[in-house]
């Protein structure tokens, strides 16, 4: 079997190699699908690249990289792009200095007990929280930056197409009543949540990281309390700042990165 050793990692904590990682996928194995970019599609990607270069909290490298992706795709002028000319940026051939995204996955809390478990849909999500809060953090954003930008490249790029659709489901059904950058922090977590409750116990489900309400009691006791009629209920505060904390940039682990 060509399975990778297993990378010991905290789980409570966020690993820089699993957003590089998962940038990696998302910009030269999931676009690679499309051999051009055009339409809602290119609108799409302009997005998503451009919150990235705003909000991804990268090594100097990576940013210097996501900054000439950006600048690059907002000079594109036509109203399409190939993927290869894209790729060629991704990929630095023009050589800007200091200008990288290192190649390949290495999984460490995306890390799954086999390796058609989690990966590259965990670092999806955990690349939006961060992102999220990121954008939270600078307080002058617009709340719905990012979720419209997450929203339309899921909807024109992500290879789970079921997945896609149920997500495109949640946004239309309320990312408009999403108006302040907490809520657009807590509408992500809420609507994870939701999804994981959707498919808890489902084939897709790695036994090693059962799907629950996150964050559980033991890691947030405060954000958990009982309603008035003797139902769970969330405490939204506690639960904002522990996002805040737990997705923040500076507990961001640089381990395993090359
Ligand atoms: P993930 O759910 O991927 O979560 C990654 C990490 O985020 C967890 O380990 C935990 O640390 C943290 N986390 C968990 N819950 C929350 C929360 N509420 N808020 C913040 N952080 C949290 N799979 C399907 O089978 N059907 C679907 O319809 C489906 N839809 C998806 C839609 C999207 C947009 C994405 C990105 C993925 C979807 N998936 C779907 C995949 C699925 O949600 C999981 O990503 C996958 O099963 C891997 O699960 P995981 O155990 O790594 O945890």
């Amino acid at each position: 079997s060509t399975q990778e050793p297993w990378r010991p990692f905290d789980r409570s904590r966020v690993y820089m190699a699993d957003l590089e990682s998962a940038l990696h996928h998302s910009l030269r194995v999931e676009l690679a699908v499309q051999s051009v970019i055009k339409g809602d599609s290119m609108i799409a990607l302009k997005s998503y690249i451009s919150v990235l270069a705003k909000y991804f909290p990268g090594r100097p490298v990576v940013m210097n990289l996501l900054k000439s992706l950006n600048s690059w795709l907002k000079n594109q002028t036509v109203d399409q792009i190939s993927y290869k000319a894209f790729k060629e940026n991704v990929d630095n051939t023009a050589q800007v200095p200091d200008a990288a995204l290192p190649e390949g996955v290495r999984w460490v809390g995306c890390q799954g007990s086999q390796p058609h478990f989690r990966g590259y849909p965990c670092g999806v999500w955990t690349l939006f929280h961060v992102l999220t809060v990121q954008a939270s953090n600078t307080g002058d954003s617009d709340p719905q930056e990012v979720l419209t930008a997450m929203r339309n490249y899921i909807h024109s790029f992500f290879g789970c197409r079921y997945c896609a659709d149920h997500f495109e489901n949640m946004a239309r059904e309320s990312l408009e009543v999403v108006n302040t950058l907490p809520s657009s922090v807590l509408w992500l977590w809420s609507r994870h949540n939701r999804v994981n409750n959707r498919i808890a116990g489902d084939l897709s489900e790695d036994p090693y990281f059962p799907k629950i309400q996150w964050p559980s009691p033991e890691v947030c006791p405060s954000c958990h309390m009982l309603k008035d009629n003797g139902e769970h209920g969330w405490n939204e505060n506690q639960v904002l700042t522990f996002l805040g904390s737990y997705f923040s940039s500076s507990r961001i682990l640089l381990d395993y990165l090359e």
